[in-house]
């Protein structure tokens, strides 16, 4: 395992690859049976096998920070996930720290697109996105009692994802960054890295046919999480009629049935 590298480049042949890579000044060239680009949204590797493919704009951005659950009143300490949708916006809340602190994540629909890892958000402008009086005081309160706030605009790769080529693989956000709506991309990650592993055990002698069950066992699942996550945000964001639709439709199916429209994701097995 080497620390520190930055991934630069690689060239293929038909029996492994030459991976280029920098630490600090020095450039260093290695060969390897196969290369898995887990590098992200923003993925040189994928950048390198696939230049026509550049992660889209949601016309989301996701504001995260916490606060100190001390400061809070009980009911934000309640081991639990508060969602509060509403016009083109909503917040998801839970304790994290062993319930001293309440993560925050909330997400506004808007112009700023720059592409690249998060940035400093500015307490004000997130003050003022949620002071609309349609948004309950809780909520506010929670918003008001964040210290320090980081931004994202969200970006995704195509439905399916995009994958690699013979002993080049692409793997989690590389290959297949979705919006956050059902809490997903990680997972997506992790469920990959277990499925080539199975793919790479299972066919030790030829990574080309390893790489190309892993893409067909993967493209679907993960399209399908892609598209569940982008209408759940939809969803999440409606307004007037259809917001009152989906409040009526929510408490007719209670929380526990919400879920359970949800076990396709959680009851997959790879092959
Ligand atoms: C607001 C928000 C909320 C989210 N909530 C959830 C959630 O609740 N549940 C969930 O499952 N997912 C969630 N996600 C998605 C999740 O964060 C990503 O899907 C996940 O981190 C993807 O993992 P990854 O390993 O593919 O990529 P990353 O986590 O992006 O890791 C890529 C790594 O590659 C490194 N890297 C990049 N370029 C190079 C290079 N050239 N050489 C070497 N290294 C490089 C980066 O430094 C980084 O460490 C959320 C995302 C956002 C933005």
């Amino acid at each position: 395992m080497r620390l520190g590298c930055q991934f630069e480049d690689v060239a293929s042949y038909a029996k492994g690859v030459t991976v280029v890579q920098r630490k600090g000044s020095s450039r260093q060239q290695e060969p390897a049976l196969a290369l898995i680009g887990a590098d992200g949204v923003w993925s040189t590797v994928r950048h390198q096998m696939h230049p026509d493919v550049q992660p889209q704009f949601s016309g989301r951005i996701a504001w995260r920070g916490s606060a100190d659950a001390s400061q809070l009143p009980r009911e934000f300490n309640a081991n639990r996930v508060q969602l509060w949708m509403g016009p083109n916006a909503h917040i998801v809340a839970y304790p994290m720290k062993d319930g001293r602190r309440i993560n925050v994540v909330a997400i506004v629909t808007g112009q700023w697109d720059r592409p690249g890892w998060s940035e400093p958000g500015d307490i004000a402008e997130i003050a003022d996105l949620f002071s609309p009086p349609h948004w309950p005081i809780a909520a506010r309160m929670l918003i008001g009692a964040v210290e320090g706030w980081s931004k994202w605009a969200l970006f995704g790769i195509k439905d399916g994802g995009v994958w690699g080529n013979g002993t080049v693989a692409l793997l989690g956000d590389a290959s297949h960054a979705m919006l956050p709506f059902v809490a997903q991309g990680a997972g997506m990650a992790i469920e990959d890295a277990a499925v080539v592993a199975m793919c790479l055990q299972e066919g030790k002698d030829n990574v080309t046919a390893a790489f190309a069950r892993y893409e067909k066992l993967r493209a679907s699942r993960v399209a399908r999480v892609q598209r569940t996550a982008r209408t759940t945000g939809e969803i999440y964001h409606l307004r007037g009629p259809f917001a009152f639709g989906r409040d009526q439709f929510i408490r007719l199916v209670g929380g526990r049935n919400l879920l359970a429209r949800q076990n396709w994701i959680y009851n997959w097995r790879a092959g």
